[in-house]
């Protein structure tokens, strides 16, 4: 490895204090930060980088996504949830391939790289292709092969005891870049007894779990002619919470006090997608009970074929105007704290511990963003102008463990104009196959 010398950069640290340095220095050394303010005037760098009109920031962290999904971008519109899940999204993965994963994974790395994202959190089908995908791409990612435990016909892949045969393979592989998660889709889908046994393979190995959770207000009726029970107290009093590895609970919308408390005592991770919710039309809580009860909440993209795109400074930027709006209190979610969601939060649900601030000694995972550009200008707050003003196209130069992925715009360990083609050509093709819906979404 090599040491890199960022000079005359604005850094935002998103540490403790909420340090920000102006016209400082940058130093990375063999993937980690070395020093950060001034560089000794000794330094003999590799490589020296002009960061006047750039602020360097931690890279951002998608808590939770479906990156394949990229292939149903705009291949579902304008439906409520259930029929979007039982009429276009569950059908069109019925003609879902293993080579269609692989090339829509690599459409969202590219996506995701170029808009400033550096590691993800991905639940969806033949994780083992999009292992590949964050090999070559660079990226860091936690891995979870979505399963139903209704019968091999509805699984995509192996069903449970497969996928448990690929994460003894795979956790902690390529340098501790991939993670992985147990991944049952969700309650209202997984029988009680299927989502017992996941949690005692969790334990058997150390993992965590990732799934749905409590979705809608129909989601909570059905759980409770079925179980007594509200989603989120159902599945804590199956021990989906208390597994090794955490848990990562996504959306948990319609949840109560007593829930809350539950969340924040369990310290489950809820990954929050508004775009989605918004797109969907679905109602989310106010974020204000679950933060203040101190709820991990961390942000996500959701997939693009409800999001459309992967970009979490929109996320970032809806976060923040959404909760505004909703609780008529501009003060709600106020100065950084959306961005802590998608990069401290968020690294901490995927179980990277050392992301999501830019230190010495945590590793050089950071993003650098224009500052030269008519909606950036002038900067009076660089924290507001990334919240507020700030596109994933400003996102200049991304590195992971102190290896470039992109510079000056370039990606440099994909091949972009290969991946759009083949990406293109896989998805027209999986939609055109013979499709069955192949299990059924009724809350
Ligand atoms: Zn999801």
């Amino acid at each position: 490895m090599s040491t890199i010398h960022i000079r005359n950069v604005e850094i935002v640290t998103l540490d403790d204090e909420g340090t920000i340095y102006h016209d400082a220095d940058l130093v990375i050394r063999d993937g980690r930060i070395e020093h950060i303010g001034v560089a000794p005037p000794d330094l003999q760098a590799d490589e020296v980088v002009d960061g006047r009109g750039r602020v360097a920031m931690p890279g951002l962290v998608n808590s939770h996504c479906h990156s394949p999904m990229t292939f149903e971008r705009g291949w579902a519109e304008d439906l409520p949830f259930d029929r979007w899940l039982n009429e276009k999204i569950w059908v069109a993965e019925s003609a879902l391939t293993p080579d269609d994963v692989y090339w829509g994974a690599a459409l969202a790395a590219c996506e995701m790289i170029r808009s400033g994202t550096v590691a993800f959190n991905d639940h969806y089908f033949y994780m083992d292709r999009v292992a590949e995908v964050v090999r070559e791409s660079g990226m860091k990612a936690a891995l979870t092969w979505c399963v139903f435990g209704i019968g091999q016909e509805a699984e995509v892949g192996p069903g449970l005891e497969g996928t448990v045969e690929w994460i003894k393979e795979t956790h902690n592989s390529a340098d501790g870049r991939i993670r992985t998660f147990l991944g049952p889709h969700s309650p209202y889908i997984c029988p009680p007894e299927f989502l017992e046994r996941v949690v005692g393979i969790a334990h058997d190995l150390g993992l965590g779990i990732h799934l749905h959770l409590a979705e809608s207000e129909g989601q909570v009726q059905q759980s409770l002619e079925r179980y007594g029970l509200r989603p989120v107290q159902h599945v804590d009093s199956l021990g989906v919470f208390d597994v090794p590895g955490g848990c990562v609970a996504a959306h948990c919308l319609a949840i109560d006090e007593k829930d809350t408390a539950i969340l924040a005592e369990k310290g489950v991770h809820v990954p929050h997608c508004p775009i989605t919710y918004m797109k969907l039309a679905m109602p989310f809580p106010p974020l204000k009970d679950r933060l203040e009860a101190g709820v991990n909440v961390c942000l996500g993209t959701d997939g693009p074929g409800s999001n459309a795109d992967m970009d979490l400074f929109a996320t970032i930027r809806q976060t923040a105007l959404i909760h505004k709006y909703q609780l008529r209190d501009p003060a709600a979610i106020p100065g950084d704290l959306a961005l802590r969601m998608a990069t401290r939060n968020s690294a901490r649900a995927l179980g990277f511990e050392e992301m999501g601030v830019l230190a010495v000694g945590r590793p050089a995972d950071l993003i650098l963003v224009n500052l030269d550009a008519p909606h950036m200008r002038p900067v009076h707050s660089l924290i507001a102008n990334l919240v507020h003003c700030a596109k994933g196209g400003d996102v200049t130069d991304v590195m992971v463990d102190g290896r470039w992925l992109m510079r000056n715009r370039e990606l440099k360990t994909l091949d972009e104009e290969r991946i759009l083609r083949e990406a293109e050509r896989h998805a027209l093709a999986m939609v055109s196959r013979g499709m069955k819906q192949m299990r059924e979404y009724r809350a």
